[in-house]
């Protein structure tokens, strides 16, 4: 890792001036502290931040932001640091912002069933005191200490998709400080104070802080609708030998809209840990598995799901494909249905053969799509020796879903993370060529998103960027714009 030569006398000044903001302990630019927050699990290269501050209120939040943006010092946003795309990894140096502190509950509406919480909170601390109230949200597959508000605001993906959607479709409110240091809202809390039940019927405007990767401002508070947990959980599970097999099961259950989940995983994302480098599959064993998790009510409920499950599988059996209904063990299943997780969410279970790197091409693409882009993926994941360890879930309906490999890879040896980059970024072409998008890209992502893109909508973006942001203060870089 390189670092620019510094000037003492600047870094004095302006270590002393965060200082006096957040108080002497909370903001450093010891060596020591920047280096833990120079690099993450991905194939992105490390960068060292300059200074790092940890902030605990709103109202500190403005004063750095006022200061950065009068000195134009960078502001990269952290929460955890789990984003596994480099999308906290400092381009351009500047201020590493650390929110966790900022860990506050604000409120449970248990009665209208939606949240409000600051950025710190975590998916582990969420879930716990919404159980107390039988209320749930859509747990991410991820670090259950990564934050509820950077997974919604980057569009993250949990386990009630298939039934509510991305978890950014859950946000009904948000408080936001600008790069410029004032604080906005939006959302009905933006006309009645404590009011954080809905984005609607307001023009949209929490679109200017979702899927911006933290380069538009910083959320401060958020606003989710939680749901209620139907007690009676049923698990259908099926085997397919081949990805066009499971797509049409898939396919085929998702019409009628019965599932919270809808996943299915290749033979290599369901070892623990992932092999690598590339394993082949044991030739008897199917390459596709599927978990598709229903909840009810009641009993009754469920069996009418159960009905229609069956009637799905009969209609696939007909069709003479591969299916296979299966038997999971209760342990493998609760890994699917006790989320948040340690179990799924630990990444040493994708790293431990791999020297700690970890990457994805992660897309919401055409569920059509899925079985020619999977075979594309497979040949060049093979070809450069990495597992083809393939997700597919479907989100609300048919029409798309998510297509990701999480992909383990030897992050110490730098012809390995080069060679990982490489798979991973034709993955991604061969998807934006079928029309998938990636979800929290990182730079190489971007480049190549915007090298396809419309030349209006780069334009709209750069103006609404240049609009929010005058001095490219905030996660610079980022959208590769
Ligand atoms: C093994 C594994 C499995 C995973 N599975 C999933 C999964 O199933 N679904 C999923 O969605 N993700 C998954 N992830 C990715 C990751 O865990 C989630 O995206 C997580 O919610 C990110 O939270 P974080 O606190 O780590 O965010 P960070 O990495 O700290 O930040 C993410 C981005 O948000 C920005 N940001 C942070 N705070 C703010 C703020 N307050 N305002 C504005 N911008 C901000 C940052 O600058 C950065 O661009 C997985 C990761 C791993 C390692």
């Amino acid at each position: 890792m390189t670092e620019m030569p510094k000037n003492p006398e600047v870094d004095e000044r302006i270590v002393k001036e965060l200082q006096s903001i957040v108080g002497e302990k909370n903001a450093t630019a010891a060596k020591h502290v920047r280096y833990a927050y120079s690099y993450d699990m991905s194939f992105v290269l490390p960068k060292m931040p300059d200074y790092v501050v940890m902030a605990e209120t709103v109202e500190q939040i403005q004063n750095i932001m006022k200061f950065a943006n009068k000195e134009k010092i960078p502001v990269v946003p952290f929460t955890a640091g789990t984003n596994i795309g480099g999308l906290c990894i400092p381009e351009r140096g500047g201020i590493l912002l650390d929110l966790k502190r900022m860990n506050k509950i604000i409120k449970i509406d248990a009665e209208s069933h939606y949240a409000v919480v600051e950025p710190g909170v975590s998916h582990g601390q969420l879930a716990e005191a919404l159980f107390e109230h039988k209320l749930r949200f859509g747990w991410p597959v991820g670090p259950p200490s990564a934050s509820v508000s950077s997974c919604a605001i980057n569009h993250g993906i949990g386990g009630l998709n298939a039934r509510y959607g991305l978890n950014s479709q859950e946000i009904t409110s948000m408080e936001v400080v600008l790069p410029t240091g004032e604080l906005v809202r939006v959302g009905s809390c933006a006309i009645v104070e404590d009011a954080w039940h809905s984005t609607l019927p307001l023009p949209k405007l929490d679109g200017l802080f979702k899927g911006w990767l933290g380069s538009t401002g910083i959320v401060t508070k958020l606003g989710i609708a939680v749901h209620p947990i139907p007690p009676v959980l049923k698990v259908f599970t099926v085997s397919c030998n081949n990805v066009q097999d499971m797509y049409s099961y898939m396919n085929n259950l998702a019409n009628y809209e019965i599932c919270d989940d809808l996943t299915a995983v290749s033979w290599w994302l369901a070892q623990v840990p992932i092999p690598y480098p590339y394993r082949e599959k044991p030739e008897d064993a199917p390459e596709w598995f599927s978990f598709a998790n229903t909840n009810s009510f009641t009993e009754k409920e469920k069996e009418a799901r159960e009905e229609i499950w069956q009637m799905v599988v009969d209609e696939e059996v007909k069709k003479g494909t591969s299916l296979k209904v299966t038997e999971y063990p209760e342990e493998a299943l609760k890994a699917r249905t006790q989320l948040p997780s340690q179990i799924v969410g630990s990444t040493k279970n994708y790293c431990k053969m791999a020297g700690a790197g970890i990457s994805w091409p992660g897309t919401f693409t055409p569920a059509n799509k899925w079985s020619p882009v999977y075979t594309e993926w497979k040949r060049i994941l093979i070809e450069h020796k990495l597992s083809p360890s393939v997700r597919m879930s479907m989100y609300r309906g048919v029409h798309y879903g998510m297509l990701r490999a999480m992909i383990p890879f030897n992050k110490q040896i730098p012809e390995e993370n080069e060679n990982a980059r490489h798979a991973i970024v034709e993955c991604l072409k061969v998807d934006l060529d079928n029309g998938g998008i990636p979800y929290k890209p990182p730079v190489d992502f971007g480049h190549e998103i915007n090298k396809r893109a419309h030349p209006g909508y780069i334009e709209l973006l750069k103006r609404v960027k240049m609009m929010l942001d005058p001095n490219d203060i905030m996660n610079p870089g980022k959208l590769a714009i």
